[in-house]
C-alpha cells in the first residue's frame, strides 16, 4: 500500500469537514447532525492511526478480515475508535462481526437480522445497532433490499429483541455528476420518513430511522443536502498521494 503522510490526512480530513460544513449550512442543518465515517478499505493501520491523531475516531471497513487484522495493529486509542460495516456480511462471519463493530450498515435480509440476533443474545444485553441495506437503484449486482420490500422486511425484524434498527443505509448507481444521484437519495430519505411512520404506527420500539447512511467521496454534499446523518468518505481521505483525492 502506498504511504500517505500524516501532514495530508490532516489536510484532506480538514477538507471534507469543511465541505460538511458548507453543505450544512447551505440547507440549514447542524454540522453536528453529520458523522463522518472514513472508509478505510484501502488505507493502511499506519493510515488509520494517523487519521486518528488527526481526530477522526469513525471508521468504516467493508470486510470483516480486513477490519480484524486492522484493529489487531492498532494500539489503544482514546477515546476508543469506532467502527461500522459497510460491507455486505456473511452469516458465517456475523460472530466475529459483533466483536469487531459497533453498527452493521448492510443489513439486507431476514436471515441475517435473525442470525445476528441469535450471536447478539450470546454476547450483549444491548441490541445490535443496524442499519438496513435498500438497492435504491434496483441494481441487479448490487446488496440491499428492493425498497418496495423494505418495510415487511423491517416489519419482520422488529420482532428479533437483540437488534436495534438505526435507519437506512444505499449505494445509489454512480454518476460522475453528483447531481445526478440526488433523486436517489431523495428516494431512499423518503422511504425512511415511511417506514418511520409506519414503525410509530406498529409501535415497533426498536425501529429508530434516526440514521441515514448515503453519500461517499464524490458526492457526499449532495447527500447531506437530502438528509444523509452518515457520509461513508474513503477516497477523498486516504486516497494516495500520486491520485488526486477524487
Ligand atoms: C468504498 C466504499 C465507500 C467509500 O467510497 P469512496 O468513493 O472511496 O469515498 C463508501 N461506501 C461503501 C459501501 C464502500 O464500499
Amino acid at each position: 500500500m502506498n504511504p500517505i503522510s500524516a501532514a495530508v490526512i490532516q489536510t484532506r480530513l480538514a477538507a471534507v469537514h469543511e465541505q460538511i460544513a458548507v453543505a450544512c449550512q447551505r440547507c440549514g442543518r447542524d454540522p453536528a447532525s453529520v458523522d463522518l465515517v472514513a472508509v478505510c478499505k484501502t488505507a493502511s493501520a499506519a493510515a488509520v492511526q494517523q487519521a486518528a491523531e488527526a481526530g477522526q475516531y469513525l471508521f468504516g471497513e467493508n470486510r470483516v478480515q480486513e477490519a480484524a487484522w486492522k484493529q489487531s495493529q492498532l494500539p489503544t486509542m482514546v477515546p476508543p475508535l469506532r467502527w461500522h460495516l459497510i460491507g455486505p456480511l456473511q452469516r458465517n462471519k456475523v460472530k466475529q462481526a459483533l466483536s469487531l463493530f459497533d453498527v452493521i450498515h448492510s443489513v439486507d435480509s431476514l436471515a441475517l437480522a435473525e442470525e445476528i440476533n441469535r450471536q447478539r443474545a450470546q454476547q450483549s444485553t444491548a441490541p445490535m445497532p443496524v442499519l438496513i441495506q435498500v438497492n435504491i437503484g434496483r441494481e441487479p449486482q448490487k446488496h440491499g433490499l428492493m425498497p418496495e420490500a423494505a418495510m415487511e422486511c423491517i416489519t419482520a425484524m422488529a420482532q428479533l429483541p437483540h437488534i436495534a434498527i438505526g435507519g437506512l443505509m444505499a449505494i445509489p448507481p454512480f454518476h460522475h455528476d453528483p447531481e445526478q444521484v440526488r433523486p436517489w437519495f431523495r428516494q431512499l430519505a423518503d422511504l425512511s420518513s415511511q417506514i418511520s411512520s409506519q414503525a410509530e404506527r406498529l409501535q415497533l420500539a426498536r425501529v429508530t430511522m434516526r440514521q441515514l447512511s448515503m453519500g461517499m467521496s464524490h458526492d457526499f454534499t449532495v447527500a447531506i443536502e437530502e438528509g444523509a446523518t452518515l457520509v461513508r468518505v474513503g477516497t477523498a481521505i486516504f486516497a494516495p498521494e500520486s491520485l488526486p483525492p477524487c
